[in-house]
């Protein structure tokens, strides 16, 4: 393990997709949210997506410098079309337009299709909530094939199908609630394997449908499956993440239409609402106050642990890596100078990584 500075970090990826065919903008959004996962201690959504990118780039499976099309539009709603670009510059674009419709409206419906990866969902609730506003976001993968087994089935369905909403509180941090619906993401799963480490049990089942936690069972051959969370409840919210995000925006839900072409295409219905525009907005601020309050004063179960709220654990993380350093394994680290050396990053800029 090493540990790099985010600022570091950062300039290498950027270097990387500027050399890509990335706009400076694209490459510096890319690198931008790529390291912020890193930072917020979600590996499994940073750096370590550079080789797949430069992967699918190269097949052509994403399109850089693609900017949001609007499919179709009213004063409380838009359709968008990413256009298979890169998800890091859609995402920022789809919710500029859904934070000014709110501003209108008080409510607003966006559905993004066709963005290529996403990346970290809460990156967006926290652009929305950074404008004051509350937020709910559901999203699918297209494209990728199925990972994840239905509740009660052991073949892959859909996809991890990230669940996100937000609660801005004024002078305070916003309550981010962010995570997908399979038992672990699939980056997880991808980090695990890099580290050679088992995976917690009942998040994988392997190609014969029997319980593994060896993270290489879900790649196979045989390919097994990530499993739903929470049970039944947890597949149901998957369920509702893939009609939603995939029926309502065009861009499609997983079913055996659908061509697995290899990559990564989210989709994210967002629906964001402008706290300022519902009435008596410090009266909201009031109750959601008192409500984070009331759950941090809850006594733990175990003695010096505590209560924490949603996005306070990435936060924390945050503040601990902006000071020590991004902690990345070394295949990490050898994976991504490899997938700089094939785009033409000049070797001193490689080295300058891990110098
Ligand atoms: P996770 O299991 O770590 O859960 C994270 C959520 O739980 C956060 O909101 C966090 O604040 C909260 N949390 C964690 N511990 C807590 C505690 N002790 N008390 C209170 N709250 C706590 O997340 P995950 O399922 O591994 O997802 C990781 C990331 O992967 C997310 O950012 C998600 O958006 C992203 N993702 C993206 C895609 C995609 O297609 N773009 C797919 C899947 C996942």
């Amino acid at each position: 393990m090493k540990h790099i500075k985010d600022d570091r970090l950062r300039r290498f990826v950027a270097a990387v997709f500027a050399k890509a065919s990335s706009s400076t903008h694209e490459a510096d959004m890319i690198a931008k949210r790529l390291v912020d996962s890193n930072l917020m201690g979600h590996d499994s959504h940073g750096v370590v997506r550079v080789t797949s990118y430069i992967g699918w780039l190269g097949e052509g499976k994403i399109r850089p410098n693609m900017h949001v099309k609007v499919v179709a539009e009213a004063d409380g709603f838009a359709i968008l079309d990413g256009q298979g670009g890169y998800g890091q510059v859609l995402g920022g674009e789809a919710m500029a337009i859904a934070i000014a419709k709110a501003r209108k409206t008080g409510v607003a419906l966006v559905a993004l299709k066709h963005a290529h990866h996403l990346g970290r969902i809460g990156d967006w609730a926290e652009a929305c909530a950074a404008e004051g506003c509350a937020s709910i976001h559901f999203v699918n993968v297209v494209h990728a094939g199925g990972l994840v087994a239905p509740w009660g089935g052991r073949e892959r369905r859909m996809s991890t199908n990230p669940f996100c909403c937000a609660m801005p509180i004024e002078g305070r941090e916003p309550i981010v609630l962010d995570f997908a619906t399979s038992k672990v993401a699939e980056g997880k799963v991808q980090v695990a394997r890099n580290k050679g480490i088992d995976l917690p049990p009942g998040c994988v089942v392997d190609g014969k449908g029997k319980p593994s936690l060896d993270p290489n069972d879900l790649y196979g051959p045989p390919p097994g499956a990530l499993a739903p969370f929470g049970d039944h409840k947890g597949y149901g919210l998957a369920f509702f993440c893939d009609l939603l995000a995939g029926a309502l925006s065009g861009g499609g839900c997983n079913h055996d239409g659908h061509p697995n072409v290899g990559t990564v295409h989210n989709n994210m219905l967002s629906i964001v609402i402008d706290l300022r525009r519902l009435g008596d907005a410090s009266a909201i601020d009031s109750e959601a106050r008192q409500f984070v309050d009331w759950m941090k004063k809850c006594k733990p179960v175990e003695a010096g642990g505590e209560v924490l709220a949603p996005g306070e654990p990435e936060r924390r993380t945050r503040a601990d890596r902006l000071a020590r350093g991004i902690p990345l394994d070394d295949n990490t680290i050898a994976q991504m100078q490899d997938a700089a050396r094939k785009v033409g990053v000049a070797t001193a800029e490689i080295d300058a990584l891990v110098a």
